[in-house]
């Protein structure tokens, strides 16, 4: 399977990009997750993105093609991929395309998760992390099952994203709307969008991309 999430921030790409993982077995591969690794790591690249992202806007296309690039060529997307965050741009995306291209590789879907604006402000303002295992919660809509314990490796410190603050997510939004929007367009020229309502209760989310899957042939192994 070879998969690309669509959505403006909180729109649910991590959230679907995990359970998606469980389900089909392919590697999720968030941009968003591997610069953060890179700011902490204060490697050349974490240095020049970290100003980037604290302020809400793009990391360069170069920096991204160039990490998406290595990561498809591992072992372990030999199965497949789903991409979180990655395109956002439009010369990303035709950067992928050629990528895929050499490769040989054609994408599956490229589904796009919509959700009203208001919304997405709450969804980030509310959102946690486990510090552990990076699994995703939510002050509303998804706390741990016991309070203050990850489900899944029972860890108890969780982190918030520097920029998941109210000046920042307004940042990004613009962001998504002026640079990464304009790849639907591209996407639905060639026949690959699917839109779902990002809306509905995750498991219904989950349901909803799983029959796109299945409409191009794609089924859980
Ligand atoms: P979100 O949860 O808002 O969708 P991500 O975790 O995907 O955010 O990304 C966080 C930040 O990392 C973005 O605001 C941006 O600065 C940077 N980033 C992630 N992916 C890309 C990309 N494909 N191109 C440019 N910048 C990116
Ligand atoms: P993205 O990766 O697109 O930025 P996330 O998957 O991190 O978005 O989701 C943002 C926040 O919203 C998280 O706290 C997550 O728990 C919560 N969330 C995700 N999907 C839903 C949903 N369908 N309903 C309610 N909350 C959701
Ligand atoms: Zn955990």
């Amino acid at each position: 399977m070879k998969l690309i999430l669509l959505g403006p921030p909180g729109a649910g790409k991590g959230t679907q990009s995990k359970l998606l993982e469980t389900r089909y077995g392919v590697a999720q591969i968030s941009t968003g997750d591997m610069l953060r690794a890179e700011v902490k790591a204060g490697s050349p690249i974490g240095l020049e993105a970290k100003s980037v992202m604290d302020a809400g806007k793009l990391v360069s296309d170069d920096i991204l093609v160039r990490m998406i690039g290595e990561r498809i060529s591992k072992p372990d997307c030999a199965k497949g991929f789903i991409l979180d965050g990655f395109p956002r741009t439009v010369p990303q995306a035709e950067a992928l395309d050629k990528m895929l291209g050499e490769r040989g590789i054609e994408l599956d879907a490229v589904v796009e998760l919509k959700v009203d604006e208001a919304i997405l402000v709450d969804r980030i303002s509310g959102r946690f992390t486990c510090a552990k295992c990076g699994e995703g919660y939510h002050d509303s809509f998804k706390q741990p099952k016991a309070a203050g314990v990850c489900d899944v490796c029972g860890g108890t410190e969780f982190t918030r994203r520097p920029d998941d603050k109210a000046e920042t997510v307004k940042a990004r939004l613009e962001a998504y709307n002026a640079q990464t929007a304009p790849i639907l367009p591209y996407y639905k020229e060639k026949g690959r969008l699917h839109s779902v309502d990002g809306m509905a209760e995750m498991t219904d989310v989950e349901a909803e991309i799983e029959a796109v899957l299945r409409g191009v042939g794609v089924v859980a192994a």
